[in-house]
């Protein structure tokens, strides 16, 4: 069983920091993330915790067995993301490499846009909750 990510996916990354098993893709970093349509969850690796469905901030995310029928081709979408790059062979990020790059002491981020991942971003920045992601991660 997985969880599984649908159209509403508003591509704002609440859910990856939070997927004890880091099963979610494409990550802030990855080449793929700013053009992706959505993130997707491998059902190889993810552990039913629900952790993701509970940040999700326009929940998109469903348990597999509760998936409407309307979004049940999401399953397979979400599946198809992983053919040819498991999340085995894509190492998670360490946790312990996130920091601000060297030699700034203050992160200055400008908020494009003024859709749903814009007004969570800027809300996240400004409570002190958003972490900096080391991306010089290979
Ligand atoms: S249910 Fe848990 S393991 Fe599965 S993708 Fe969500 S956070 Fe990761
Ligand atoms: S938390 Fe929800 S909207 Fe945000 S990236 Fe994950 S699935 Fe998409």
């Amino acid at each position: 069983m997985t969880f599984v990510i649908t159209h509403g996916c508003c591509n704002d990354s609440s859910c990856v920091p939070v997927c004890p098993v880091q099963c979610i893709r494409p990550r802030p970093g990855d080449p793929e993330f700013t053009t992706t349509e959505q993130l997707y969850i491998d059902p190889a690796t993810c552990i039913d915790c629900g952790a993701c469905m509970e940040e999700c901030p326009v929940d998109a995310i469903h348990p597999e067995w509760e998936l409407p029928e309307h979004l049940s081709d999401y399953l397979e979408i979400n599946e198809a993301y992983f053919e040819g790059s498991p999340v085995e062979e894509s190492r998670p990020p360490d946790p312990s490499r996130r920091r601000l790059p060297v030699g700034r002491s203050k992160l200055a981020v400008a908020v494009v846009g003024s859709g749903p991942a814009g007004c969570y971003a800027a809300a996240e920045l400004s409570a002190g909750r958003m972490k900096w992601i080391d991306t010089s991660w290979p």
